[in-house]
């Protein structure tokens, strides 16, 4: 591996710059037989995967995780450890579909309310001129649509699948089916695609720069609110894991 890792309450987490891990994504998408998951660990995942086994499991056997969240480079820093930037899941996927028309890659979006992975593609199709994306599907399913949706996706043949299905359900989604469908990389990104769509707005430039794109987040969305309390979990728990 080309850079560190940080061991974050048990998650390791790269510690890599977004010029980085766009790379990782491209030398992944070349490897026609893997199956490579990126995973977008902010403050909130990591303390899942502290209660959560498979999940910490399935973060640790991914072929990345990148610093998606203030709070993880934060935590680095505070354990003294190196960690460059935030790699925000948005910011990494969208560098990557800039590249796809050139690099004639594959990609197919999964997840989200019906209609907005669809909204998606036509918003990347403005923005990126010359992508393909070679299929949609959205995140609201049962146990026994799985089958279809392995079906439809290894049909389409991406290399990229953006999964937003929220965590932990698409990193579990993709560890069972990621293989069966036989696509190159994964990334699960959350709420990315309604970002895309014009569903849910990014935070302001100087909220992201001030580190307070989770606050921006969880006062846009009062139902949020319950799940910024990982937030100070997540710096207590930091703290006290820090040696000196
Ligand atoms: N979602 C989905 N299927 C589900 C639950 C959620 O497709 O069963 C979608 C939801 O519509 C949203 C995304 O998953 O687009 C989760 O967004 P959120 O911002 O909550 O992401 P997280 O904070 O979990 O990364």
């Amino acid at each position: 591996m080309p850079y560190k890792t940080v061991n974050i309450l048990g998650v390791n987490v790269a510690s890599i710059t977004m010029a980085e891990a766009v790379e990782e994504a491209e030398r992944f998408m070349d490897d026609a037989d893997g199956h490579h998951l990126i995973a977008t660990a902010n403050a909130e995942m990591i303390m899942m995967a502290t209660y959560d086994e498979s999940l910490r499991d399935i973060l640790n056997s991914a072929s990345l995780v990148v610093p998606d969240g203030a709070g993880t480079v934060w935590a680095a820093h505070h354990l003294h450890h190196e960690m460059p930037e935030r790699v925000a899941g948005y910011d990494l996927v969208q560098e990557i579909l800039r590249e796809a028309p050139s690099r004639h890659r594959r990609v197919f979006f999964f997840g989200s309310a019906p209609g907005v992975s669809d909204a998606a593609k036509h918003a990347a199709e403005e923005k990126y001129p010359g992508i393909d994306i070679v299929g949609t599907r959205n995140g609201y399913f049962t146990e026994k649509d799985n089958e279809k949706i392995v079906a439809e996706i290894k049909k389409a043949n991406p290399d990229l699948l953006i999964a937003a299905l929220g965590v932990p359900k698409q990193e579990k989604w993709l560890k069972k089916y990621q293989r069966d469908i036989g696509v190159p990389l994964a990334i699960g990104v959350g709420g990315t695609l309604d970002v895309m769509a014009g569903i849910v707005p990014r935070a302001p430039k100087w909220m992201q720069r001030a580190k307070l794109e989770w606050l921006f987040r969880g006062l846009r969305q009062p139902k949020r609110i319950g799940r910024l309390m990982a937030l100070p979990k997540f710096v207590m728990k930091v703290h006290a894991s820090r040696k000196s």
